[in-house]
């Protein structure tokens, strides 16, 4: 994949940036989305890199980042049994 600002795979309006490329050039890159930072390399198969391919069950959209759940806080240790 050559294009420099790939549209997500995973949320439907983010557009991705590039993070990282090969050693050797143009080998693979690797892109971050900026809305949902989904991160992927450019050579993983088509169900990881390219939103029609990308398992509905697991897309997002919007709304759904920011009606995302908080992750919850650790809990206090339980004293020694
Ligand atoms: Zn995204």
């Amino acid at each position: 994949m050559s294009i420099s600002n790939p549209p997500c795979p995973r949320c439907e309006d983010g557009v991705a940036t590039l993070l990282a490329t090969s050693p050797v050039p143009g080998v693979w890159q690797v892109f971050q989305c900026g809305t949902c930072l989904y991160t992927w390399r450019s050579t993983e198969p088509a169900r990881r890199t390219e939103r029609a391919s990308y398992p509905a069950e697991f897309r997002m959209t919007r709304a759904d980042i920011e009606n995302a759940p908080q992750v919850p806080a650790v809990p206090p240790l339980r004293g020694r049994p």
